[in-house]
C-alpha cells in the first residue's frame, strides 16, 4: 500500500526536511507485521513527492494475532485485503517513521512547519466504509478538494459492481503536520478496522492528534466511534472530553444551524483559515477577534508565534465560556495564558480597551448586527479602535440560490438581520472607508461561481498611510 505526498512549495525539495528524510536515498524501517519504506519518485525545486510504502507480511500478521479478525473464515486471516489497502498499519507507520514531523516539528526548517504550504496526498487503495459520500464528509469540512476514483470489485466481472475500495487524492493548503494528523486519524476511520485492541491509550491518541480539528469536525461523533472500534464506554468518555455537556447545551445560541447549511464545503474552516492568513501576513503582533464566538479563529491564531498580543471579545458570556473551555485555557501554560484575554464588550458601544491594535477580525458578524446600530459599529471599529487592518466576512446573499437545504428567501441563520449582494457590500465598505481613511479590497472565499460569486465575501481595510 502507498501514500505519497506532493508539494509545490518552492524550493519543494525542502519537503525533505520536513520529513526528515533525505530525498536522494531510500529509507526503511522494520515495523512490528512488516516495512515501511521511504523513498522520492520525483525531486525537483518545482515539485517534490515523497512516498510512503508498506510491506505487510501476512504470514507473521497472523501469528502474531493469532484470533483477531472477526471473520470466521479460517482462510481470511491469511486470505485478506490488510497488505494491500491502507489502514491502521498506515497510521502506525506515519507514527513511527514520521513522528517529528506528525507532531509538527522540524529541525532544519522550523518556521516551514508552521507554514501552510500546498499539499497533494494520494492513497492508493483506500476502503471507505461509507463510501465516497463518507469520505467526503471527513475531509471536506478540513478544508481539501477530494478526488476519488472508485475500484470495482474485479475487473474480469464488471457485473459484480463496486469494491468498497477507492483511490484518493487530496488537495489543501495547510502545515504538513496537519495533513498528517487528518491521515492518522482518519485512515483507520475510513477502513472502520483496526488491527490492534483499543484501549484508553486509544483515546489519548486520538484527542492529540485531533486536538486542533477534531473538536470543530461536523463528524466528530462517528470519527470517535469509529477510531475506538465502536466500544461505547470508550467512545462516551472521549466526547465527554471533547467537549463537556454544558457545552452541547448552549451550542444551540451560537451559530449551529448556519454550520449546517455551509458545512458541506467546509466554509467555515477555509474562511477562518483565509482570514488568519491575511492577517498573519500584514505582520500585525497585536490582534483582536471581534465577535470571536466559540475562538475558533483564536485558536489557529494562538498557533503563531507571531502573535503576542490576541484579544477574543463576545457580546455574548456563555459563549465566552464555551471559547474558553475550547481553548482549554485552565490547562494553558502561564506564557500562553499571558497572550490571550477574552473579554466580553458589544461591537455598538465605544470601548477604550480595543484601541490601538495592528489588526482585527470581524468574521461572520456585522449580519447579526441590527442594520440602524452598524453606524454605530462603524466609529466604534474604525473611528474609536481604528486598527492598523480590519479583516471583516459576511455571507454572500446571492450564493444562497445553491445551497439545497436552505429554502428561498431564507437567511443562512435566523439570527441575521440581513445578507448582502457582492454590490451591497461592496458599496457599504467603499463608503465605510472613504469615510474612515481607509484602503479597502474584496476577495472572495469559498468556491466561486461564476454567476452568483463565492459563498463568503472578504473586504480587507488598511489604513491610509498619513505619509
Ligand atoms: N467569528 C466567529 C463567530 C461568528 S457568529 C466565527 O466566525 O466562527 C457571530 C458572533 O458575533 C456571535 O458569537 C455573537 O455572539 C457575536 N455578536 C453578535 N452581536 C455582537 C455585538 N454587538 N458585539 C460583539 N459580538 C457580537
Amino acid at each position: 500500500m502507498l501514500l505519497t505526498i506532493t508539494t509545490t512549495y518552492s524550493p519543494a525539495t525542502d519537503l525533505g526536511f520536513l520529513l526528515h528524510k533525505h530525498p536522494d536515498r531510500l529509507h526503511t524501517f522494520s515495523l512490528a507485521y512488516g516495512q515501511a519504506h521511504v523513498f522520492y519518485p520525483e525531486a525537483h525545486a518545482d515539485r517534490c513527492t515523497a512516498a510512503l510504502l508498506l510491506e505487510i507480511d501476512s504470514v507473521g500478521l497472523v501469528r502474531k494475532n493469532r484470533g483477531q479478525f472477526r471473520d470466521s473464515f479460517a482462510l481470511a486471516e491469511y486470505v485478506n485485503d490488510r497488505p494491500y489497502v491502507a489502514s491502521s498499519f498506515m497510521s502506525v507507520a506515519i507514527a513511527k517513521v514520521f513522528r517529528n514531523s506528525l507532531s509538527g516539528k522540524s529541525k532544519e526548517r522550523p518556521e516551514l512547519a508552521d507554514t501552510p504550504i500546498p499539499l497533494t496526498a494520494k492513497l492508493s487503495t483506500l476502503p471507505c466504509r461509507g463510501g465516497e459520500k463518507y469520505l467526503r464528509r471527513l475531509f471536506e469540512p478540513l478544508g481539501y478538494s477530494v478526488r476519488t476514483e472508485r475500484h470495482g470489485l474485479d475487473t474480469q466481472n464488471p457485473d459484480w459492481g463496486d469494491s468498497r475500495y477507492f483511490s484518493v487524492t487530496l488537495e489543501s493548503t495547510l502545515r504538513l503536520s496537519e495533513l498528517l494528523t487528518h491521515l492518522y486519524v482518519l485512515i483507520p476511520v475510513l477502513d472502520d478496522e483496526k488491527h490492534y485492541w483499543v484501549d484508553e491509550a486509544e483515546i489519548r491518541k486520538l484527542l492529540k492528534h485531533g486536538e486542533e480539528w477534531l473538536p470543530d469536525h461536523p463528524e466528530q461523533e462517528t470519527i470517535v466511534n469509529r477510531y475506538l472500534k465502536h466500544q461505547r464506554r470508550l467512545t462516551r468518555q472521549a466526547l465527554t472530553q471533547l467537549r463537556d455537556e454544558e457545552i452541547e447545551e448552549v451550542e444551540e445560541q451560537t451559530h449551529e444551524g448556519e454550520a449546517e447549511i455551509e458545512q458541506r464545503i467546509g466554509l467555515n474552516e477555509i474562511r477562518l483559515k483565509q482570514a488568519a492568513e491575511v492577517i498573519k501576513q500584514s505582520g500585525a503582533k497585536r490582534v483582536l477577534d471581534l465577535g470571536c464566538g466559540e475562538g475558533k479563529l483564536l485558536r489557529k491564531l494562538m498557533r503563531e508565534k507571531q502573535f503576542e498580543e490576541i484579544v477574543g471579545m463576545d457580546v455574548s458570556h456563555q459563549t465566552l465560556i464555551i471559547a474558553q473551555q475550547r481553548l482549554r485555557y485552565d490547562r494553558m501554560p502561564e506564557k500562553q495564558k499571558e497572550r490571550l484575554k477574552l473579554m466580553q464588550g458589544s461591537l455598538c458601544y465605544r470601548d477604550k480597551r480595543l484601541a490601538g491594535y495592528d489588526a482585527a477580525a470581524v468574521i461572520e458578524v456585522i449580519e447579526h448586527l441590527d442594520a440602524p446600530r452598524l453606524a454605530a459599529f462603524e466609529r466604534v471599529l474604525f473611528e474609536f479602535a481604528s486598527p492598523e487592518m480590519v479583516v471583516l466576512t459576511t455571507p454572500n446573499v446571492e450564493y444562497n440560490v445553491k445551497f439545497e437545504n436552505l429554502p428561498e428567501g431564507k437567511f443562512r441563520h435566523r439570527d441575521h438581520r440581513f445578507e448582502w449582494t457582492r454590490a451591497e457590500f461592496q458599496s457599504w465598505a467603499s463608503d465605510v472607508s472613504k469615510r474612515f481613511g481607509y484602503d479597502v479590497a474584496f476577495h472572495p472565499i469559498g468556491d466561486t461561481d461564476e454567476i452568483v460569486g463565492s459563498p463568503t465575501q472578504m473586504a480587507v481595510f488598511k489604513r491610509e498611510s498619513h505619509g
